[in-house]
């Protein structure tokens, strides 16, 4: 799940502008744990990721929010999909599985349908964890 050559390319660039943005180790804040900082009057947590690897990541935000490209999710979504998610451990429903279905189409562009195979969903599920996990970096 990467995200196209172009928003790499503007992503890392819009980091190698940002104050926040560590030159020697490429990070957001301090490597690896990150760090809270103020910008536009909020507190917010940076990452501490390594950056030429994070802008890869098609999922992946920046905690500034300056990223402009479309491939990240909003809160919304991330909620909608994070709480459906909490919701399939043990079993899937009839509306779960639909639902699965269409934000597996929707983020991955895929073609995938409700299915009755358990192995597929649960591939579905797991591809719709990794767009979690990337969200949250
Ligand atoms: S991810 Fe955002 S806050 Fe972090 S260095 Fe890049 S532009 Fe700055």
């Amino acid at each position: 799940m990467f995200a196209p050559f172009d928003v790499q390319n503007d992503r890392v660039n819009t980091c190698r502008k940002c104050k926040f943005y560590k030159q020697k180790s490429k990070t957001c804040g301090t490597p690896l744990l990150g760090n809270e900082v103020k910008f536009n009057k909020k507190n917010i947590k940076l990452c501490g990721c390594f950056m030429d690897v994070k802008t890869r990541f098609r999922f992946a935000r920046c905690p500034a929010n300056k990223w402009r490209d479309d491939h990240k999710l909003t809160e919304v979504e991330y909620k909608e999909l994070k709480e459906l998610l909490s919701h399939t451990i043990d079993k899937v429903t009839g509306v779960q599985n639909k639902q699965i279905a269409i934000l597996h189409r929707k983020y991955l562009n895929s073609n995938a349908n409700p299915s009755s195979c358990r192995p597929c969903v649960i591939s579905h599920i797991n591809d719709l964890h990794k767009v979690i996990d990337q969200y949250e970096g």
